[in-house]
């Protein structure tokens, strides 16, 4: 039963506006759900910050990830998705319609399609913070660039992090990866490159104790978790892959996560715990965190928040 209420009801309103969000979109309004997409703050998502996009099928000489979301975006607002650049403060699952809140604003929609992305996890220093931008970076294909010549410090064991050493070795005059065990969780073929590659060397069993340098990373201490001995190493760059953290803090107490965080659906379906919401791209996914894999999910969740509003009788 909807709760009567003197705000406009919509069909569906998008939280998140990267591949997903900006893939429900298209869908959403082709199918005239006139979906408003609240595209937060940090509008479209991880893509814009990275630079050529090669593996999004049907741009074969490569795109760059801010070109790929501006044309995502101008394709949904061709169909008549609307647009609010405010980020969400906080959701209401409980009763139907759902709410949804900016900081100045209230919505009230039949369903809701959840796209928030993850965000790369951060060590937990303060000087980690105080030297983001300066030396400190979550993204190689963004900032690579910038270390021409120099030594850099990469830290994680996993694909992002062996990934990012390789693509970091074009501009590097050295790589070093950091990883807190004595085993890479990267997949083989990524480690059989990294081990050949003569400019990638690693540190094991050890972490980041503090990152140094007053205005610019000038080098980082470190700690070796078996033997406790502490060390230092001279970098100009330190690159952190360990990780993502799904954006979910909003939806804590309204839909069923799982152990890791991520929003729980009933895969290959769009449906969460709570019928009306639905959830795509990375929210939901660990495993492939692929741009083309987040807009597949995204238009899936568009077609199954259709489908339930025709199932409820709400579409004429
Ligand atoms: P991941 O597989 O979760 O690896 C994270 C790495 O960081 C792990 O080695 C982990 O150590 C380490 N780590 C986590 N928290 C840490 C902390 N607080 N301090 C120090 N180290 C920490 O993440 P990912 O590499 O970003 O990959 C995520 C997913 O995307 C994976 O499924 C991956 O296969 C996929 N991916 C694929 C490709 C590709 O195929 N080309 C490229 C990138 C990513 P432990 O090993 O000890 O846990």
């Amino acid at each position: 039963m909807e709760t009567k209420l003197a705000i406009p009801v919509r069909e569906t309103i998008i939280v998140g506006s990267g591949p997903a969000g900006l893939t429900a979109a298209i869908y959403a309004a082709r199918a005239h759900l006139a979906p408003l997409v609240i595209e937060g703050v940090e509008a479209g998502g991880q893509l814009m910050l990275t630079t050529d996009v090669e593996n999004y099928p049907g741009f074969p000489k490569g795109i760059q990830g801010p070109q790929l979301m501006a044309e995502m975006r101008s394709q949904a607002e061709r169909f008549g998705s609307e647009f609010s650049t405010r980020d969400v403060t906080r959701v209401d699952f409980s009763s139907r319609p759902f709410g949804v809140w900016t900081e100045d604003e209230e919505f009230r929609a039949r369903t809701v399609i959840v796209s928030t992305g993850a965000s790369a996890r951060r060590i937990g220093l303060d000087s980690e913070a105080r030297l983001l931008g300066r030396g400190v970076s979550y993204c190689a294909t963004c900032d690579g660039f910038f270390y021409r010549d120099q030594e850099i410090l990469v830290v994680g064991g996993g694909d992002s992090a062996l990934e990012e050493a390789a693509f970091l070795t074009r501009f590097a005059s050295k790589v070093t990866v950091l990883h807190r065990r004595d085993a890479l969780r990267a997949s083989k073929i990524l480690q059989d490159r990294a081990f050949a590659n003569p400019k990638i060397s690693f540190i094991w069993d050890s972490v980041v104790e503090e990152i140094l340098g007053e205005d610019r990373v000038g080098g980082v201490r470190l700690r070796n978790v078996r033997t406790g001995e502490i060390s230092a190493i001279s970098v100009t760059g330190v690159f952190v892959a360990i990780g993502h953290t799904p954006n979910t803090v909003l939806f804590e107490g309204q839909l069923e996560l799982d152990p890791a965080g991520y929003i729980a659906t009933q895969a290959p379906r769009a449906f969460t715990s709570v019928p009306g919401v639905f959830a795509c791209g990375d929210v939901v996914d660990h495993i492939y965190r692929q741009a083309i894999t987040a807009a597949g999910t995204g238009c899936a969740a568009a077609l199954d928040a259709e489908r339930f509003l025709q199932a409820e009788g709400a579409l004429h």
